[in-house]
């Protein structure tokens, strides 16, 4: 990480060594990037890392020529105290940082936050591709909060399109760029959707999907965007993918992340069906089933149910969700419980026992089918011997308190 204080008054305090940079690079820029855009010295700067960093912070409440930057990805680990501070002053910034720890979820919230508090100002440079302010100059946007900016939720929403186009067209970083594409992505389905822009929300999504194929979130925003812009009815519950959160599922709590663990074919630890919710709490190769049942993701997947969000949980396919049936968090059989009653009541997100496990620790099946696989597939010795261990010292300790069991090759299917 390379942090830079500059001051522009006393000129010096700097301490990169690319630092010693000729004056003229300055009086290079052209009178209206030194006018309008950015102090010259800022950019004086960010041309003397002798490349473009990835990262260009500005706070413009300490010092119009205050920056820190992140040269690169591979900084990133460095530069998350400079971000977890700034974070704490605009939520513009939260955004940047949740998307950085691939958290799109809760980085499209704060990005919408911020989207519709006019107090809460940030702001961007970015440069016309045919003009840049420097050699070198790679279209990652500079970020800057305590200065000026927009203040209507329309004009923000602009500022985020903009934002989400620089990273999209620039180059390099490509990890940490796609992730902060998918969370702008999302970000700009809700914000754009909550002001009625549907169709350019469903392009911006598209995009950011290209760029994140993999993404949990983005296939439920596009999939509410099409029904509202299809005229047909959007669940509550998905609102919150194209507007603001209506909370549809405060007052449910559905009992599976507290009750129940599946296996899959490589040791991984879910609290649902592997494809409803990715989302793992664990692996029994590496872990205790203790450590699993009380893993801090267990606890966070636990507690997206008291807290209603269900944010780990795929909306849009989830059985219960469609059918209306997850329990209400008033209904006698959740509150007699003891342990959903304890969770619900005191937001005890601890068990100490698991009652339904669907076991699918095993790839092998000596069948061959169009249906999932064409060929048989055999385990080898080695790997059974040590399948045997891992189930030996995990699973069969907890044979004896479980209520049901299913025994699922490869979890190929949901019970
Ligand atoms: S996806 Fe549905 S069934 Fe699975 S944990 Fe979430 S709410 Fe429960």
């Amino acid at each position: 990480m390379i942090v830079i204080q500059f001051d522009v008054e006393s000129g010096t305090r700097m301490s990169h060594p690319y630092a010693q940079m000729p004056a003229n690079v300055v009086s290079d820029l052209s009178p209206e990037w030194r006018r309008d855009l950015l102090p010259g010295d800022i950019l004086r700067r960010i041309y003397s890392n002798g490349f473009h960093p990835f990262i260009v912070l500005r706070r413009a409440d300490i010092h119009p020529a205050s920056v820190e930057i992140c040269p690169h990805q591979n900084d990133m680990e460095a530069f998350t105290t400079v971000l977890t501070d700034w974070a704490g002053h605009s939520r513009f910034i939260r955004g940047l940082q949740h998307a950085i720890k691939s958290e799109p979820y809760e980085a499209a919230f704060a990005f919408f936050d911020w989207i519709f508090d006019p107090e809460d100002i940030g702001n961007a440079y970015l440069y016309d591709q045919h003009e840049y302010p420097f050699p070198g100059y790679f279209d990652y946007p500079i970020l800057e909060v305590g200065g000026s900016g927009p203040i209507f939720a329309v004009d923000k929403v602009d500022l985020l399109a903009d934002v989400f186009d620089a990273y999209q067209k620039s180059k390099g970083n490509d990890r940490l760029r796609f992730a902060i594409l998918e969370a702008l992505g999302f970000a700009l389905s809700r914000g754009m959707g909550a002001i009625g822009q549907y169709t350019r929300a469903l392009e911006f999504v598209g995009r950011a999907l290209s760029a994140q194929p993999k993404s949990f979130y983005l296939p439920m925003c596009l999939y509410a965007l099409e029904q509202k812009i299809n005229a047909s009815s959007v669940p509550v519950r998905l609102e919150k993918f194209l507007n603001h959160d209506l909370h549809a599922l405060d007052s449910v709590v559905c009992p599976l992340p507290f009750t129940r663990l599946e296996i899959t074919p490589d040791g991984y630890a879910h609290v649902c069906c592997a494809s409803l919710v990715p989302y793992t709490i664990g692996n029994i190769e590496e872990n205790s089933i203790p450590q699993i049942m009380n893993s801090e993701n267990a606890r966070k997947m636990r507690a997206s149910m008291l807290d209603g969000s269900y944010r780990y949980c795929d909306h849009v396919n989830c059985p219960q969700m469609i059918r209306d049936k997850i329990p209400k968090k008033t209904d006698p059989e959740i509150l007699e419980d003891p342990v959903l009653g304890r969770a619900v009541m005191a937001g005890d997100l601890e068990i100490n026992e698991i009652r339904e496990l669907t076991f699918g620790y095993d790839w092998s099946c000596n069948l061959s089918c169009p249906s999932c696989r064409r060929e048989t597939i055999i385990d080898h010795h080695m790997q059974s011997s040590e399948r045997a261990n891992h189930i030996k010292q995990n699973i069969v300790p907890l044979l004896s308190r479980l209520r049901l069991l299913y025994i699922n090759n490869a979890v190929t299917a949901h019970p």
